[in-house]
C-alpha cells in the first residue's frame, strides 16, 4: 500500500505552483519531509522517488531511523535541542534549525571547534510569542543573532518559525522575513502541511511538510 508517492508529487507540484504564481523559482523552495514519527513503510517509497531532505524533531529517533542509511541524505533537526545532546546533533545533522537560547550557542560553539565539522543553523523564532513554543521572541531576535555571530562565532544560514495553530499564518511569516531581512539572514524555514503555500508566498526557502507527505503520524 504505497498511498505516500502520489501524496508526495502532490505535495511538490503544490510548491512549485504556489513558487511560480509568486514569481519565485520553484528550484528556490527546498521540500524538507519531516518523516518523524512516520513508519519505515510510509518513508522508503518517498525516498524511492527521490526525496532527498528529510526532516526530524529527535536526535535520537534520527539517528535509529538514519544513521545506517545516511549517505547521500540531507538530515535537518527541526525540533528543541538539548544541551546535552548537542555533540550528537552537530555529528549528525547536516542543519539544525532549532537555535533559540544562547546557553545552546554556547555549547554549539564548542562542539563544533572540537569535531571540525558545522551544521548550518537556524535561529528559531516564537512568532506569536506562545509560552507552551520555543524559540526567541521577535523583540530579541536582533540580539539573539548577533550574540550568535559575534559572542559564538556561529553562521547564522536561516530563521525558522512555527506559526500558533490558530491565527492566520501570514503574519507571522511576514514577521519573520522581516527580522531575516533586516539582520541580512538568507534562509526561511516556514510552512507546514497546513501552509506551505502561503509559506512559500510569503519567501520560504524550505517548507517542512510531515502528514502531507506520508500520512497522519502513528503517535
Ligand atoms: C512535525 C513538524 C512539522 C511537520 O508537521 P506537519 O503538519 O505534519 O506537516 C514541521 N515542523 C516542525 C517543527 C515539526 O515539529
Amino acid at each position: 500500500m504505497s498511498v505516500a508517492p502520489a501524496a508526495y508529487a502532490d505535495v511538490v507540484a503544490r510548491i512549485a505552483r504556489a513558487a511560480q504564481a509568486a514569481g519565485r523559482d520553484p528550484a528556490a523552495v527546498t521540500l524538507v519531509a519531516v518523516s518523524k514519527q512516520q513508519p519505515w513503510e510510509a518513508i522508503q517509497p518517498v525516498l524511492d522517488a527521490g526525496q532527498r531532505v528529510f526532516g526530524e524533531n529527535r536526535v535520537q529517533e534520527a539517528m535509529g531511523r538514519w544513521a545506517e542509511r545516511r549517505a547521500g541524505l540531507e538530515l535537518r533537526l527541526i525540533g528543541p535541542l538539548q544541551t546535552n545532546k548537542a555533540r550528537e546533533a552537530v555529528a549528525f545533522f547536516d542543519a539544525i534549525e532549532s537555535v533559540d537560547r544562547e546557553k545552546l550557542a554556547r555549547v554549539l560553539a564548542d562542539e563544533i571547534q572540537k569535531q571540525g565539522r558545522s551544521p548550518r543553523l537556524y535561529v528559531q523564532v516564537n512568532t506569536g510569542e506562545e509560552d507552551q513554543k520555543a524559540g526567541v521572541i521577535p523583540p530579541e531576535a536582533d540580539a539573539f543573532i548577533v550574540a550568535c555571530r559575534d559572542t559564538y562565532g556561529l553562521t547564522v544560514e536561516g530563521l525558522m518559525c512555527i506559526p500558533p495553530e490558530a491565527e492566520p499564518p501570514g503574519p507571522h511569516f511576514a514577521l519573520l522575513a522581516r527580522i531575516a531581512a533586516r539582520n541580512g539572514v538568507a534562509k526561511l524555514s516556514m510552512g507546514m502541511s497546513g501552509d506551505f503555500e502561503t509559506a512559500v508566498r510569503f519567501g520560504a526557502t524550505s517548507v517542512r511538510v510531515g502528514s502531507a507527505v506520508f500520512g497522519a503520524r502513528s503517535r
